[in-house]
């Protein structure tokens, strides 16, 4: 049985990502000089055991930047990120390894390979083209200088990022200015500020929660621009040129490699089919949510000039008028909602419980593990049976050097083949309560753990041997589609009232509060959905440049305004939440050309919620079909075919936009 091999919180990172690197190159020149004809085994089952050392360093690295990062670790990265990306260009464009698994390719009729080796024969074969590897050798070191350079910039752009976010924080002097937020807001504010007065951070991605809150419009409006300003007010720490530079390396690459764009490139090697199907996807959806907007517009705007202001409706009001609207319409109030989700119970009550009744799950608190700061919970997970699955990492609260958001990582990933366990943590940033009083969460952040604990799921439920192909290792457009099932089972009924009861009376949440979060998905869509297809729109934008366009850093805006007028997205109101130089995602994140992801991961979301409601919900029965089509096969399987066979349905658009209730 896989046993676990717990993490080393306090290597040092440098020298073991060195190590790292000298051991893997080992490993992969034994490969390669390895016997001729080769064999799975002697090639891709080797490939897949070695680097197992770097594999570790490189998650510790992740986690070390994502949640205490520090000058140190920041020019650690500096001096890394270009050093690992030549590392896995050094060993992924090795034409002896593409030799031998070409050859084995070439055999595979002959090698009697199950399904699983198939795949990571065919996943490792599509990764060595897709790196370059049958360039000639100029086109392959000009690569390697792109690659180089992208490293060097990605880096470059969250240092800036960093600093925008920091130095744009607001600072609000008189107390009455924030009228509106709640206590813990105000707090937090108090917090931040060295002495007197309170200082407002910006929170990322894009949008900033307070803006749902404050009454001064004024203020509202100093923060707004704040947040839009990151990366593009000029100074040392704009961006404008950095993400010019990485799209246009980005299509150079592509062409390199034989493709019209990156997102050609990325597209390929994704599900939803092609960059036509893709934008067509996102014109839908934002011609839809556009028009439901507009609507929604003019009541904003009604409600604007009834507090006795001056129109237009800017994008700092609509947050605030959106807010309003909905706490009228369903009479809640979401400070007085968070007295009912205290941290622990929404875990134990709520995460744990759904993936109990859903796949047999067992959690148990293993107090005495290393954790990487004491306010990190740790949890042995076991099937029913008691075979151990992994652990569980979870990181609750926001503090100094943490990343803003919420994220899944793993320390280890899945791989039964090396008797490795997934080792995987879910990070948030709730506000830390005062010394004695409970943890409490927003609404927004129950749903973004059950969100984030539905990506662990994926990896803690894998039952692949190879590690390439396991876990969340499939293609990035249905990464997100575990997850936001998982967010939507939080607000159902009968999982909120095992978590939901307030903190110090223990009195249950009422059926109207229930109600109102599930309306939630309706109430946000206009906007939600015109600025989510609006960001993934400008992604394609950007990743749609052709080998050789560019786009000059002080023509940045315009693009951007160019798209949304294409696509008639342009809603003075709802402005553009996420610009280039602060769109972290797809310039230094995982969805460069695919952050429509999101939208292709709703509609399979949508029709598997149809699905579960017509099934009887939250059954054993229903997530063993979950876990043994989807949630344990990594890519082995076709992941649409995959979602086809579970709930017998073909994905479309419509159920997605009859949820959001944008169904016309
Ligand atoms: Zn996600």
């Amino acid at each position: 049985m896989p046993a676990l091999s717990l993490p080393d919180f306090g290597l040092d990172l440098g020298p073991e990502l060195e190590a790292g690197m000298a051991e893997h190159r080992a490993e992969i020149e034994a490969i390669a000089a390895g016997p001729w004809p080769p064999t799975f085994a002697d090639t891709i089952e080797a490939l897949e055991r070695a680097g197992g050392r770097l594999h570790l360093a490189e998650r510790l690295f992740e986690d070390t930047s994502g949640s205490r990062s520090t000058p140190a670790v920041r020019e650690l990265e500096a001096e890394m990120l270009p050093r690992l990306a030549a590392h896995r260009d050094a060993v992924g464009l090795d034409p002896r390894i593409f030799a031998r698994i070409a050859d084995l390719v070439a055999r595979r009729h002959e090698l009697e390979l199950d399904a699983e080796q198939a795949c990571v024969l065919d996943r490792y074969h599509r990764d060595l083209v897709r790196a370059g590897v049958a360039l000639d050798p100029a086109g392959q070191a000009r690569l390697r200088e792109v690659n180089a350079r992208l490293a060097a910039l990605t880096a470059q752009f969250r240092r800036n990022l960093h600093e925008e976010t920091a130095a744009l924080a607001v600072r609000v002097e008189k107390a009455a200015e924030l009228d509106g937020l709640s206590e813990p807001m105000i707090d937090a504010a108090a917090r931040a500020a060295d002495h007197d007065g309170f200082v407002l951070k910006l929170s990322l991605p894009s949008n900033q929660p307070a803006l749902e809150h404050l009454h001064d419009r004024g203020l509202r409006e100093r923060l707004w621009r704040a947040s839009v300003a990151r990366g593009r007010r000029g100074g040392e720490h704009d961006n404008r040129a950095t993400v010019a530079e990485i799209a246009a390396l980005r299509a150079e690459r592509a062409g390199l490699l034989g493709f019209g764009s990156h997102a050609e490139y990325a597209i390929a090697d994704q599900t939803a089919g092609s960059v036509g199907a893709v934008v067509e996807l996102l014109a839908t959806v934002g011609a839809a949510a556009s028009t439901a907007a507009r609507a929604e517009a003019e009541r904003h705007t009604a409600a604007l000039f009834a507090d006795g202001h001056s129109g237009p409706l800017e994008p700092w009001d609509w947050p605030y008028y959106a807010a309003r609207e909905r706490r009228a319409r369903h009479a809640v109030d979401e400070a007085r909602l968070a007295q009912f989700f205290v941290l622990d119970r929404v875990i134990g009550d709520g995460l744990f419980a759904v993936a109990e009744a859903l796949y047999g799950l067992v959690f148990v608190a293993r107090h005495d593990l290393l954790t990487p700061d004491p306010d990190v919970g740790v949890w042995a997970v076991t099937d029913a049976d008691g075979g151990d699955r992994g652990l569980l990492y979870i990181d609750p609260f926001a503090h100094d050097g943490k990343q803003g958001g919420a994220w899944m990582g793993s320390y280890a990933d899945p791989a039964p083949l090396v008797g490795r366990l997934p080792l995987v943590y879910v990070t948030l940033n709730i506000e830390r309560p005062a010394d004695g009083a409970p943890a409490l969460m927003s609404p927004l952040d129950v749903r973004i753990l059950f969100h984030e604990f539905g990506h662990a799921l994926h990896m803690l439920l894998s039952d692949v041997a190879y590690p390439r192909v396991a876990g969340i290792n499939v293609a990035s457009d249905v990464v997100e589609f575990p997850s936001k099932l998982h967010e939507s089972l939080a607000v159902r009924p009968d999982v909120i009232a095992r978590y939901a009861s307030h903190h110090a009376t223990g009195e249950p949440l009422a059926e109207a509060d229930v109600a109102a979060l599930n309306a939630y998905v309706r109430d946000g869509a206009p906007y939600i959905s015109t600025q989510g297809t609006a960001n993934a729109l400008l992604d394609q934008a950007w990743h749609g440049l052709a080998p050789g366009e560019t786009v000059a850093p002080d023509a940045v805006d315009a693009f951007e305004a160019a798209v949304l007028e294409r696509h008639g997205l342009a809603l003075p109101a709802v402005g553009l939440n996420c610009h280039s130089t602060f769109f972290m995602h797809v310039f230094a994140g995982p969805y460069p050309g695919t952050h429509y992801s999101y939208s292709w991961a709703a509609v399979l979301e949508a029709i598997a919620l149809q699905w579960l409601d017509e099934q009887g919900g939250l059954t054993r029965a229903n997530g063993q079909r979950l876990r043994e089509a989807f949630l344990s096969r990594g890519a082995v399987v076709d992941p649409i075919d995959a979602v086809r066979a579970i709930t017998g349905r073909e994905p479309s658009v419509g159920p997605m936009l009859e949820r959001r209730g944008l169904a016309g």
